[in-house]
């Protein structure tokens, strides 16, 4: 337990740090884009056209990464509005519906509640939500399907379920997540379950995941509800 400890206010302190730069690395990064567009509107060769689309591909790259590292910055902040998780969740998926496709993969959403809120800031828990989904449908190299599911939980908690048919994790990669850079993928980052935890935690919920090698995962993620959850009818949701 001590060990575990010391490790996470070593990552605290780690993540402060790497925020921090993070911040400061936004305003410069927006300057080269902004001059890397200007130039790529300018009449110039071939060439140049394909190292300025290059040159954008990477500034966007940094920039996804530096956005990451200030969302690990923000400290406990008090979140106070009203949010509605089913629209979200269908904003959310029609948003990545083209690359399921593109990877054979179709995107389910089931909703055995009308409604579902809970203080939340709206874009936290897109990002959340989409780091989720991106991994369930990563998770399918032959395609498959990812179900997506509101529903009500025990104790006024509101429960969401990203489910895939993936390649699933074994126990020791289970133990492994959420762990900063931690990635088995090419182009992996490995930080986006590192800031969905996070993100999660801000908003005083847990993530938890069910898997096993070769038959796909369940992310669970449980969330205080707000109010009264208003249930659509009383199908059981996940076998
Ligand atoms: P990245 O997606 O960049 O690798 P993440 O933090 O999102 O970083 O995920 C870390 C790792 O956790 C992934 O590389 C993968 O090995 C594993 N993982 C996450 N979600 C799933 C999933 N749904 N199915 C199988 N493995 C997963
Ligand atoms: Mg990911």
């Amino acid at each position: 337990v001590e060990q575990k400890i010391r490790e996470s206010e070593k990552l605290a302190v780690v993540g402060e740090l790497a925020a921090g730069v993070a911040h400061e690395i936004r305003n410069p990064l927006t300057t080269l884009k902004g001059f890397t567009q200007t130039l790529m509107n300018t009449p110039s060769s071939p060439e140049i056209k394909t190292y300025l689309t290059i040159m954008l591909d990477e500034i966007e790259s940094i920039n996804l990464i530096t956005n990451e590292f200030m969302v690990l910055a923000k400290p406990h902040m008090t979140i106070t509005t009203s949010l509605d998780v089913v629209p979200l969740i269908k904003q959310v998926t029609k948003l990545l519906n083209t690359q399921a496709n593109l990877n054979n993969v179709i995107l389910n959403s089931e909703f055995p509640i009308e409604s579902g809120k809970i203080l939340g800031e709206e874009n936290q828990i897109k990002k959340m939500l989409v780091n989720l989904i991106k991994n369930a449908i990563e998770s399918m190299p032959d395609g498959g399907n990812v179900t997506v599911t509101a529903t009500t939980g025990e104790q006024g908690t509101l429960l969401l379920y990203i489910k895939d048919e993936g390649v699933g994790m074994s126990a020791s990669e289970l133990q492994q997540l959420g762990h900063p850079f931690y990635t088995t993928k090419e182009n992996g980052k490995g930080l986006g379950l590192v800031v969905s935890k996070k993100i999660i935690e801000n908003h005083h919920g847990n993530l938890r995941f069910k898997s096993k090698r070769g038959q796909g995962t369940i992310a669970e993620i449980s969330l205080p509800a707000l109010g009264e959850t208003i249930k659509a009818d009383d199908t059981p949701l996940i076998s």
